[in-house]
């Protein structure tokens, strides 16, 4: 008899671990940010997307190249 009882301890206790485990990765997952392939910026010249790691950013605008914030900003100024 005490030996079923060892067993289901054993058994809850695996159970347990294994929830408080499945519980962490989780939560690591969730905490991660949107910072990986989805966090995508739209040059404010020619309008293609790209990573914002890649883009160019002047003023709260992003850029797919430093000739297009050059363009972009020239063709304000005219
Ligand atoms: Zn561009």
């Amino acid at each position: 008899m005490a030996k079923i009882i060892l067993l289901v301890l054993g058994v809850l206790l695996a159970y347990w671990i294994l929830k408080s485990y499945r519980r962490r990765v989780d939560r690591r997952e969730s905490q991660a940010p949107a910072a990986g392939p989805e966090d995508m910026v739209r040059c404010a010249h020619c309008g293609v997307h790209l990573p914002r790691g890649e883009s160019l950013t002047t003023q709260g605008s992003f850029y797919c190249s430093a000739d297009h914030e050059r363009a972009h900003r020239a063709g304000e100024r005219a």
